[in-house]
């Protein structure tokens, strides 16, 4: 396994994180005994990040989490989680410093730790940015000053609100998700903003969100009918070529030397240690250039998200 740092955290996290969403049911039933195994698998391999958030499974993957990381040593894995979101519906955002205190002492619990080591605020495309700049950052700073997390940053789908943050707030992280992947990688686009910074990168969903696995995407992912069929096509060509799309998805986002860590989620050990040889084979530039290609021809990889103001301009 590589390990490279954080941004100015000093966190050596490594190349692979572990993504427990999944643990909460989210792609589909899942049994908590084989999640906990296929966490006990990442650890074992190396990997030593894992993100995880009170929205997922609503508590449920914090509490499978805390499960499997009974009796292991402290020092083997950092813990990021988040505050902020607790469902679906508007309604359930809570960027109040209140709230947030609360919330990181609840998720304290249900993961048996004393420090998270990156605490997140969880989608903020989906609340004024006001809030997220005035109240819920300077309280995740006072927490940091307080020792009771390492490092903090935001979470989100668009580039826009993290571009405005990053502006108004000086944070060590943000956790992105499928804006650098096969089918867009528009995240470039952000990178010399945070880089200037050093705000350290985190990037969920190399797959996004399961759009390029040979299962394809749920039926609640965003994507609409043509980005679904350009994945269809995408996934054919690799297998016409003998390759797992899922494998190439992965090497691809695993290499981007800014981005220090890529979540991957799932609960089936076989895929872990799947993922887990891919990333150590070379990646097919080639192939990677010819379906990047194939989705640069495709408008539509990016979906809106969050309020108006904060969501990225979506080509028609
Ligand atoms: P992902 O791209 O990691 O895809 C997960 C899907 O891919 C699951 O269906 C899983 O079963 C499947 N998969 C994984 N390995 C596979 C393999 N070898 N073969 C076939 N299928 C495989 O997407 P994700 O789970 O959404 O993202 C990873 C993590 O990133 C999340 O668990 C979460 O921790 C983080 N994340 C955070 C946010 C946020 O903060 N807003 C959003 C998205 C993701």
């Amino acid at each position: 396994m590589q390990y490279r740092t954080l941004g100015k955290t000093g966190l050596e996290i490594s190349t692979l994180g572990y993504g427990a969403s999944p643990l909460g049911g989210v792609f589909r039933d899942v049994d908590a005994s084989i999640g906990i195994r296929t966490v006990h698998t990442a650890l074992d391999a190396g990997i030593n990040l894992i993100d995880c958030s009170p929205y997922y499974g609503l508590t449920r993957a914090e509490t499978v989490l805390g499960k499997a990381l009974k009796g292991i040593e402290r020092e083997r894995y950092f813990i990021s989680t988040k505050a902020g979101r607790y469902g679906a519906q508007p309604s359930d955002f809570d960027m109040s410093a209140k709230r947030i205190r609360q919330s990181l002492d609840e998720s304290l619990v249900r993961l048996g730790v004393d420090e998270v080591d990156i605490f997140l605020l969880h989608d903020i495309e989906f609340v004024d940015l006001d809030i997220v700049l005035h109240e819920a950052l300077p309280c995740l700073e006072r927490l940091k000053a307080e020792g009771r997390i390492r490092a903090f940053g935001v979470t989100g789908y668009p580039l826009r609100s993290f571009a405005q943050v990053i502006e108004g707030f000086d944070i060590d992280c943000i956790l992105t998700y499928c804006r650098y992947a096969l089918h867009d990688r528009s995240l470039e686009r952000l990178m010399p903003q945070l880089e200037a910074r050093n705000i350290g990168i985190i990037n969920g969903s190399p797959t996004c969100m399961g759009l390029l696995t040979e299962r394809g995407a749920p039926d609640w992912h965003p994507a609409d009918a043509a980005l679904r069929e350009c994945a269809r096509r995408a996934t054919e060509l690799c297998r016409e070529r003998g390759v797992d799309i899922t494998r190439i998805a992965l090497q691809f986002a695993v290499q981007h030397p800014l981005i220090a860590s890529t979540l991957v989620g799932t609960a089936n050990p076989d895929n872990l240690l799947k993922n887990l040889q891919w990333i150590d084979e070379p990646l097919d530039q080639a192939l990677a250039t010819e379906l990047s290609a194939l989705f640069a021809a495709q408008p539509g990889a990016v979906w809106p998200s969050g309020l108006p103001q904060n969501s990225d301009e979506v080509a028609a």
